[in-house]
């Protein structure tokens, strides 16, 4: 039986095939390539290009296949593009959760891991933020997130379906080696941004608000290497095949760094003086965002084994080896 990943082929779901793949498994992938890349997968895995909201082409993957459980990754994912673009966001990431769930029901596929965020708390009244904290997204991406959730638990609760639900907090790094690794066009992401700055792609970086009630203005977050964030996934599939409960929880190293700091320690790792400059507040991003993982550590036993320096670290390698993405 092979375990479908939707959203295979970018940059999250990209290090999830190959290490499901390592691990012997048999790896499906369905993309529509829209964001994704076909070069991040490795030879021998089968790639279906479908769009999730296609619901008869979807049907027809899981009519050829033999499915035993979906990894989902198949999002739009930007919070600023969110905010100009907000019923694209909607269309793309709800929609496609509608049509997944119901191919799913229809072909008798019971298990699903979902890659929700740590946008669906919006401005958090408690850091280390809990998973029973309030749920009040401030932009559209956190609100799309929270409805696939949503829609989720109730299928489950209809058609006796079992789900994981993993709040990603802020995730970089890339595989070992620099394999693969983050690109997106256009990159709106820090970590990449700030190495691109390093390697003389950009002549600075600008920091997003320099005002906000943190220790030096700028926003926190917490910063999550995507091997460890691999580690959960399998982690969390290996829980429900093994007949365990639906859950939710975050997925975060439980410290906050300020955009400030992440600039300082990739000045380190890089040795170059990355200049930045203050700018005007995205609109949509709360001042900070930093996740309380108790709940993965007590439900699979996951603790993350990366910190910023190793996140940045292995970026950089990534970066120096790929300065064009997978266009090298
Ligand atoms: N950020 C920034 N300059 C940039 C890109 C991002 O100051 O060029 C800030 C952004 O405002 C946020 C943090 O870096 O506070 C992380 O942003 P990112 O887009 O990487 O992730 P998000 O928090 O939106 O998921």
């Amino acid at each position: 039986m092979a375990i479908l990943i939707v959203g295979g082929a970018g940059y999250i779901g990209s290090h999830n095939v190959r290490a499901l793949w390592d691990a012997g498994r048999d790896v499906i992938v369905v993309d529509n390539l829209s964001t994704g890349h076909a070069q991040s997968l490795r030879d021998g895995v089968k790639l279906h290009m479908v769009d999730i909201r296609d619901e008869k082409s979807l049907d027809a993957v899981f009519g050829k296949e033999k499915i035993d459980a979906v990894l989902h990754f198949a999002a739009l994912s930007l919070v600023g593009q969110s905010m100009i673009q907000p019923l694209d966001y909607m269309d793309n990431n709800v929609t496609g959760m509608i049509k997944l769930l119901t191919v799913m029901q229809k072909h008798g596929v019971d298990k699903i891991v979902f890659s929700s965020t740590a946008a669906v708390y919006g401005d958090a009244e408690t850091i280390p933020i809990p998973e029973t904290a309030t749920l009040n997204p401030t932009n559209p991406y956190g609100e799309s997130k929270l409805a696939m959730e949503r829609i989720m638990r109730w299928a489950s609760e209809a058609y006796g379906m079992r789900y994981a639900v993993l709040r990603y907090f802020n995730v970089a790094g890339a595989w070992e080696g620099g394999i693969i690794g983050e690109d997106h066009r256009p990159e709106s992401h820090l970590v990449p941004i700030i190495l691109q700055v390093a390697l003389g792609k950009r002549p600075e970086i600008k920091i997003f608000g320099d005002d906000y009630p943190t220790k030096d203005g700028t926003c926190v977050r917490d910063y999550l290497h995507v091997m460890d964030l691999v580690d959960a996934h399998l982690l969390a599939l290996e829980h429900l095949e093994n007949g365990g409960d639906s859950f939710i929880c975050n997925l975060g190293n439980g410290m906050g760094f300020t955009v400030q700091e992440m600039i300082n320690a990739a000045r380190e790792v890089t040795g170059h003086p990355i200049p930045a400059v203050s700018a005007a507040r995205r609109s949509g991003d709360p001042a900070k965002l930093v996740a309380s993982s108790q709940e993965a550590q007590r439900i699979l036993g996951w603790h993350p084994q990366n910190d910023i320096r190793q996140i940045i670290e292995s970026a950089w390698t990534w970066h120096k080896k790929h300065p064009n993405g997978y266009l090298d």
